[in-house]
């Protein structure tokens, strides 16, 4: 097998949570267009259905499902639609979250549990019920979507809870890829730096971006297409000794 072809994603069946926008939508298409069927989650169904059509149109099967990662039994129902369906899953992309920025002594209780129980309860979710379809195969590639603010503070913005919650998705990234690796799944992180998406660039945002340009080397805010190479990369047998890494995608903003 050469080098290229230990990317490619061809009778593989994926799953991305957040896959009808910006990061979880250039994902899907990506798994796409390396071969992979994609299944692609979100609360809302129309953006779903247009990424959906994308894919069909690479020739490759979609299904989307409108789901809230937040609830188990949710999730379990989508995880195991499915296998149901498509008859495995080899590769889940943990992508949904959300972010607010708010100062700490200002977090509502229901604003913590939000962000929490979107950025790290839903991933540990979608997570459990893919090992446990994936754990009979011997196989599976995980990926979540974590952030640079699970390993800085950002600033000027105060989002206690957001890097809380990435943080936390970094830690629970290692120990589930320590406690699946005997059983063949890999399970790694992509924490990307500022990327231009919504969650990015609406115009109160845009009014930081020159604080974000400063302390980013490269003196630019990502796109999309900046992750894509290393979420192929890991979904692909091109990084089957890589386990429990968390990629960071940041223009070098965490390497001042
Ligand atoms: P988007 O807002 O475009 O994407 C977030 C996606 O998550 C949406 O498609 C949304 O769909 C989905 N989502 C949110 N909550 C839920 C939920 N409870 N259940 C199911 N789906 C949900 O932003 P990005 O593409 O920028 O963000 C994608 C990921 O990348 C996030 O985890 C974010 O934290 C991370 N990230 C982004 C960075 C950036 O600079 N953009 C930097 C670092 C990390 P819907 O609303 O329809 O449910």
């Amino acid at each position: 097998m050469g080098i290229l072809d230990s990317f490619r994603l061809d009778g593989k069946t994926a799953l991305v949570t957040g896959g009808g926008t910006g990061i979880g939508k250039a994902f899907a298409i990506a798994l796409a267009e390396a071969g992979a069927d994609v299944a692609l989650i979100g609360r809302r169904s129309e953006p779903l259905e247009e990424v959906s059509k994308l894919i069909d149109s690479l020739g490759c099967k979609a299904m989307s499902i409108s789901a809230d990662v937040k609830s188990k039994t949710q999730v379990d129902d989508f995880t195991n639609q499915v296998v149901s369906e498509w008859g495995k899953l080899d590769i889940g992309v943990n992508n949904a979250g959300i972010c607010f920025h708010t100062p700490t002594n200002q977090i509502e209780e229901s604003e913590w549990d939000e962000v929490i129980d979107t950025n790290l309860k839903g991933p540990f979710l979608c997570a459990q019920a893919q090992a446990r379809v994936m754990i009979p195969n011997s196989y599976g590639k995980i990926i979540n979507t974590a952030s640079m603010s699970g390993r800085i503070i950002n600033r000027p913005q105060f989002q206690t809870h957001y890097n809380t919650s990435k943080a936390g998705l970094v830690h629970l990234t290692h120990s589930l890829a320590t406690e699946w690796a005997e059983h063949g799944i890999y399970v790694n992180s992509i924490s990307p730096g500022y990327i231009r998406t919504d969650m990015a660039d609406t115009p109160e945002i845009a009014k930081m971006h020159p604080v974000w340009l400063r302390d980013t080397p490269v003196n630019r805010l990502g796109e999309v297409q900046d992750l894509t190479g290393a979420l192929i990369f890991l979904a692909s047998d091109a990084s089957n000794f890589v386990i429990g890494h968390d990629l960071v995608i940041d223009g070098g903003f965490t390497a001042w």
